[in-house]
């Protein structure tokens, strides 16, 4: 296995680490515009990788276009060592891509734990062919399954306390503990957010980022976030694009002092 072909890949994630998603060539086209040029990525096992740049780089068209929402022109997507480019969303959540739900997706009037369950069904039992947690289990055994996860998933998000509460009066920041459970519930290999913190103010983006750090630490996590300062202390490894190009990746530390991604930042649109 071979890190080596992405520009300046990280000490601690290279050559040691199995690779969990690849890209190579990745190109999206809208008519005549390129949102996505030739981005080619290699993400390891447990790896954090952020992924920042400026609005419009094209961060989340590379997000879509690696859970299936869109094809790409050109390029391929590798997941565990698969071919997905041509599978439907689904089918990669059921190799164990976790997208990230929207908000709309807790269930006010539905309790905490209910909410969990169901995220964790939709996975587990929803779909014709079993994935993962409940591969080889007999239907009982697999609504076993789902408790059992819904259980685990309650304790890992430090929700277990609030589980018969209606999530409509859970405070903020236990509905984003809650919306990161759902994610879990799947028990994916790797999890994908794009922009948690959108609308959020500075504290409480910190705070948000911390808790993706501390709920999704064993995962592998693609993290899309356009600002830079705030993932550098949390991130394995962090990739630049501008443009729809791979500008650098690396440490956070290489890529807090590359004079090109700064050049970019100060050119680009913030907001
Ligand atoms: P980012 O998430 O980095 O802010 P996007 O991936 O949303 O950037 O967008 C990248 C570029 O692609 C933007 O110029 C945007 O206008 C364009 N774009 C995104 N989606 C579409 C689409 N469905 N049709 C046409 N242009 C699009
Ligand atoms: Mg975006």
């Amino acid at each position: 296995m071979s890190a080596t072909d992405e520009s300046g890949t990280t000490e601690e994630f290279d050559a040691t680490t199995e690779s969990v998603l690849r890209t190579d060539g990745l190109t999206k086209q809208f008519g005549e515009f390129v949102a996505l040029d030739g981005v080619d990525l290699d993400v390891s096992e447990g790896e954090f990788r952020s992924v920042i740049g400026p609005n419009g780089a094209g961060k989340t068209t590379l997000f879509n276009v690696l859970t299936g929402a869109l094809s790409p022109t050109e390029g391929t997507v590798t997941f565990r060592g698969e071919d997905v480019t041509d599978l439907p969303p689904h089918q990669r959540v059921r190799r164990g891509m976790g997208r990230s739900f929207q908000i709309s997706t807790v269930f006010g009037g539905l309790t905490v734990r209910e909410n969990v369950r169901l995220a964790a069904q939709s996975v587990v039992q929803g779909r014709g062919e079993i994935p993962l947690v409940g591969r080889f289990l007999s239907p009982t055994d697999r609504f076993e399954a789902v408790l059992e996860r819904t259980d685990e998933v309650l304790a890992d998000i430090g929700l277990a306390d609030r589980a018969d509460d209606r999530a409509r009066n859970l405070a903020h920041g236990d509905r984003r503990r809650l919306e990161l459970g759902l994610v879990l519930a799947g028990d994916p290999e790797l999890v994908l957010l794009d922009e948690p913190t959108a609308g959020m103010g500075s504290e409480e983006t910190q705070r948000t980022i911390r808790l993706v750090e501390e709920v999704l630490s064993d995962r592998t996590l693609l993290l899309i976030e356009h600002d830079i300062d705030l993932v550098m202390n949390v991130s394995d490894s962090v990739t630049v694009l501008n443009r729809g190009q791979v500008l650098a990746t690396g440490s956070p530390d290489r890529i807090a002092g590359d004079d090109e991604v700064q050049r970019a930042y100060l050119g680009g649109v913030r907001e």
